[in-house]
């Protein structure tokens, strides 16, 4: 194997290199940038391991799949000293389910993430090799089993919520995550402390009663699972549940208070279509296959088909 380039990772000390990681995140529109450790989650093996035996997965056989890389970033990229974690917002400017009668999630009003994401994940890769020297790393955006927000936790960039989504005192939760996972050592950050105190606000306004303890989401009861992940009808017995919700789910982010000051972001490719913004109970009634290529060309939305998208929208309007 090649010997990898290190000369000037030595003269470099870690915190340093943190430092460099850290403005170099912000320069490509990270948020937030944290550092962990890559070694095994210890602690969240077990709480992993009981909500699979709970069988909250549902339909999502995957979740089941590669344990143990999912604990362990060592698995994924072999000699992984640090997992970098970040966070990037997709709060919009506007928010479609005010204003119109049936709602897909935010994330979902544009382009697809993956690809905006793991565009700026190469970049940050290529510029990492280029100022620190040769390195063995890879990016991951909700690609390939990795905790990520247990990783994101671990590195100081929120706690998880009563809802199971991570939180950040100055973004709340609308953000994606990903990581870096690199075979670099850089000084990691800790943890901060958890915020939700008394609330419950996640729990008590979830109308799927989705959260049934506290920190504790059962997947296989969530309208974003039924409305993205099932193949099958969805049961009857979520008749009249779903609030008008036919792609994704944001109520227990909308009720959360740490988003009441959320900034829209800036991302230009996160931009709705501008019909989607107009689009009225009826025409989603009507939507045609060549409205939903229109409209979701290149969104997550897809993932549904238009076969997929139409029984949401039956589901949801049936009384
Ligand atoms: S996304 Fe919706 S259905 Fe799922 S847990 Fe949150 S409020 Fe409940
Ligand atoms: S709504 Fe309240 S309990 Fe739920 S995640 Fe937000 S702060 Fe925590």
């Amino acid at each position: 194997m090649m010997e990898l380039d290190r000369s000037s990772e030595v003269i470099r000390p870690k915190d340093d290199r943190a430092r460099l990681v850290k403005q170099m995140a912000a320069d490509l529109g990270f948020n937030f940038c944290g550092i962990s450790k890559a070694e095994f989650l210890e602690e969240e093996a077990p709480r992993l391991e009981e909500w699979l035996n709970r069988g909250y997965q549902g339909q999502m056989k995957y979740l089941e799949n590669h344990f143990d890389k999912r604990l362990d970033p060592r698995l994924l990229v072999p000699g992984a000293k640090s997992v970098i974690s970040l966070l990037y917002n997709y709060y919009p400017a506007a928010d479609l389910a005010r204003e119109n009668g049936l709602h897909i999630a935010k994330y979902a009003y544009g382009e697809d993430y993956h690809f905006v994401i793991k565009d700026k994940l190469k970049i940050f890769l290529n510029r990492l090799r280029e100022k620190i020297g040769d390195l063995d790393g890879r990016a991951f955006v909700d690609s390939a089993p990795v905790h990520e927000r247990a990783w994101a936790q671990k590195s100081g960039l929120g706690w998880v919520g009563k809802n199971s989504l991570l939180l950040n005192r100055q973004m709340g939760s609308f953000f994606f995550l990903a990581e870096l996972i690199v075979d670099l050592e850089l000084e990691p950050d800790g943890p901060v402390k958890d915020y939700c105190g008394t609330c419950t606000a996640c729990m008590d306004a979830c109308p799927t009663e989705a959260i049934p303890e506290p920190y504790v989401v059962d997947g296989s009861k969530c309208i974003s699972y039924f409305t993205i992940e099932l193949k099958e009808e969805i049961p009857d017995a979520m008749k009249g549940k779903f609030e008008n919700w036919i792609f994704g789910c944001d109520i227990c982010q909308d009720v959360c208070p740490w988003n009441r000051f959320t900034q829209p972001h800036r991302e230009p490719r996160f931009a709705p279509p501008e019909e989607l913004g107009t689009m009225t109970k009826r025409e989603w009634i009507e939507l045609t296959e060549d409205v939903f290529e229109k409209l979701f060309r290149k969104s997550p939305v897809k993932r549904t088909r238009f076969e997929g998208l139409k029984r949401n929208i039956r589901f949801a309007l049936k009384k």
